[in-house]
């Protein structure tokens, strides 16, 4: 059997994995477990008859030159300042994304690529979905649904706020912090999105737009012009995504994806609505509500000796992508420190 690892990271998105990269800079022993089939999380990408399609975030931003620095370095393939050219005037998701001095960057292989590269050379456990969390011994414990227990000294939550609450309010008699932070993340409320990827047939016309706001749309969000964030794209492709509002409304509505559909052509014209092929995602937990964003990540000693660390994007200012890497590097720092280990 082989040593249980120093530190144990639930979840390979973004935050995950910037922290298990300073941690294994630092030479401490690290495992990352994500119930996903790939790593990224919600920056992530779908590939659709050949393309890939961005079904999550839709592209990077930010203002942190070393957040940059490394989105620069992992996708060499990019287009800088994406989208260019903005139709409608309704709320972008973030709508910082918009103000000056933050950089966008949209990778042209998509945006998984950031994530997969910053997974290189980090033992990545997928398809492992940790089911409940065990804190009372030396080691803090996570048991993967169909029962397999891991252990390790410090863990690690990098999920979104929603399922990191639903792993603590699992754990019976929590230590006084954990309580307290319990309590603190039931005051998040990330927005849903419903999304869904559109590549329409031979010989539709590109939009002139790489991404459209309605401003008057009740439905939609946004329409992004995949196929313009592409080297030499093999067709025309949208990603649709839904308004929070109207997300959560339709979250459990089998006809969503139709409804997405007729609105875009109502929008955009009759073409939009008529795609070869589409491929739907449900985000529950798409964006952390701005109001409930916090200062940086959580790390609380146990009585054991061991730690229980959560980052996420609503661990650093600004939330997002960027704020998620920050979080992620934040608390990896912080665990990596000799008065840690
Ligand atoms: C539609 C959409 C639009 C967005 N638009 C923007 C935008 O414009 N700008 C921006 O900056 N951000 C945007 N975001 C948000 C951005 O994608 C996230 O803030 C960021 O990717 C979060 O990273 P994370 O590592 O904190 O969490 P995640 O990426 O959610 O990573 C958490 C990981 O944990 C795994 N996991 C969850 N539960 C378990 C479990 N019990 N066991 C094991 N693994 C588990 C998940 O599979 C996932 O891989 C958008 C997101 C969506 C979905």
């Amino acid at each position: 059997m082989s040593a249980p690892p120093d530190v144990l990271v639930v979840g390979a998105g973004v935050s995950g994995l910037s922290c298990a990269r300073e941690l294994v800079a630092a030479g401490r022993g690290v495992e990352v477990l994500d119930r996903a089939r790939g790593v990224g999380g919600r920056c992530a990408t779908h590939r659709l008859l050949g393309m890939p399609f961005d079904l999550g975030v839709p592209f990077l931003h930010g203002r942190n030159a070393d957040y940059l620095a490394a989105v620069r370095a992992s996708c060499p393939r990019r287009i800088e300042g994406w989208p260019r050219i903005v139709q409608g005037t309704g709320r972008p998701c973030q709508p910082e994304a918009f103000r000056p001095g933050e950089e966008r960057i949209a990778p042209a292989d998509g945006v998984a690529t950031f994530p997969r590269r910053m997974a290189a050379g980090i033992p990545v456990r997928t398809g492992a979905l940790v089911a409940r969390l065990d804190l009372g011994g030396p080691l803090q414990g996570v048991v993967l649904e169909g029962g397999e227990e891991i252990r390790a000294r410090h863990l690690v939550l990098a999920l979104a706020p929603e399922q990191v609450l639903r792993l603590l309010n699992g754990v019976a008699d929590p230590p006084r912090p954990l309580a307290a932070i319990r309590a603190l993340l039931e005051t998040s409320a990330s927005e849903p999105s419903l999304s869904l990827c559109a590549a329409y047939p031979e010989g539709t016309p590109a939009p002139a737009w790489d991404a459209w706001y309605p401003e008057e749309s009740r439905v939609l969000q946004v329409l992004g012009h995949e196929s313009s964030k592409r080297d030499g794209p093999p067709l025309v492709g949208l990603v649709l995504q839904a308004q929070p509002g109207w997300s959560r409304m339709h979250l459990d509505d089998p006809g969503w994806p139709e409804a997405l559909l007729a609105e875009a052509a109502r929008v955009a014209g009759a073409w939009a609505g008529r795609p070869t092929a589409t491929h739907p995602h449900r985000w529950r937990f798409a964006r952390s509500d701005l109001a409930s964003e916090l200062a940086g990540p959580v790390l609380v000693r146990l009585p054991s000796g061991g730690s229980v660390g959560i980052c996420g994007d609503r661990f650093a200012p600004g939330g997002g992508v960027e704020a998620a890497w920050i979080s992620g590097r934040e608390l990896g720092r912080r665990l990596a420190a000799p008065e840690v280990a």
